[in-house]
């Protein structure tokens, strides 16, 4: 038990749960939250699930975040709180790791014809098939390049600079 309890906590140290947009940061967030699923029931792409410990998550594999706002008002205890229309959802940004597919010289821009942003451009290299590379500048960590990516070489991470830019 002990074993299994120290293997999870290092992989929530690893990977912390995404939450759905517009959440209280995370320990505001679990003492708010009460498990409800409201915020699940109301997603109208499905990306918002049960997670671990019952509380909500967010699965950029089922689909990508609109940005529609419609599971924030039925968490009535505001564990998601948008104070003003255009308050940031999360600092979410996409980040191409090193399975893409066209690091290993397969022609392949899946993830770019995706992204409604245009956040991910692809630079013809001399010699070698085009990288994808992004524009962090244009992204809104919406996860609409994740699961169409067929190796599932993007991830959705922190933008540490965005986060402590809205923190200060
Ligand atoms: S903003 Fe809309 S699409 Fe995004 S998680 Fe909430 S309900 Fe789902
Ligand atoms: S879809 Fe995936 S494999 Fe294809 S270019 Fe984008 S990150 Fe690479
Ligand atoms: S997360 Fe959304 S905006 Fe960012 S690169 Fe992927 S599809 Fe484009």
């Amino acid at each position: 038990m002990l074993r299994r309890g120290l293997l999870r906590g290092r992989v929530r140290a690893v990977a912390p749960a995404l939450r759905p947009p517009w959440a209280l940061a995370e320990a505001d967030f679990l003492a708010r939250c009460s498990r409800c699923d409201a915020c699940v029931a109301a997603c109208p792409t499905g990306i918002v699930v049960t997670g671990e410990g019952g509380f909500p998550t967010v699965d950029f594999s089922r689909g990508e975040c609109t940005f529609c706002g419609d599971c924030v008002p039925p968490c009535t205890p505001r564990a998601l709180s948008r104070p003003a229309a255009d308050a940031p959802p999360w600092s979410l940004t996409a980040r191409i790791g090193d399975g893409c597919l066209a690091l290993k010289g397969v022609e392949c821009r899946v993830c770019g014809e995706a992204c409604g942003e245009g956040a991910i451009r692809f630079r013809p290299r001399i010699g070698g098939v085009a990288l994808a590379e992004l524009d962090a500048s244009r992204c809104t960590g919406c996860g609409a390049c994740h699961a169409p990516c067929p190796v599932r070489a993007i991830s959705l991470d922190m933008n540490t600079k965005l986060a402590m830019e809205e923190g200060a």
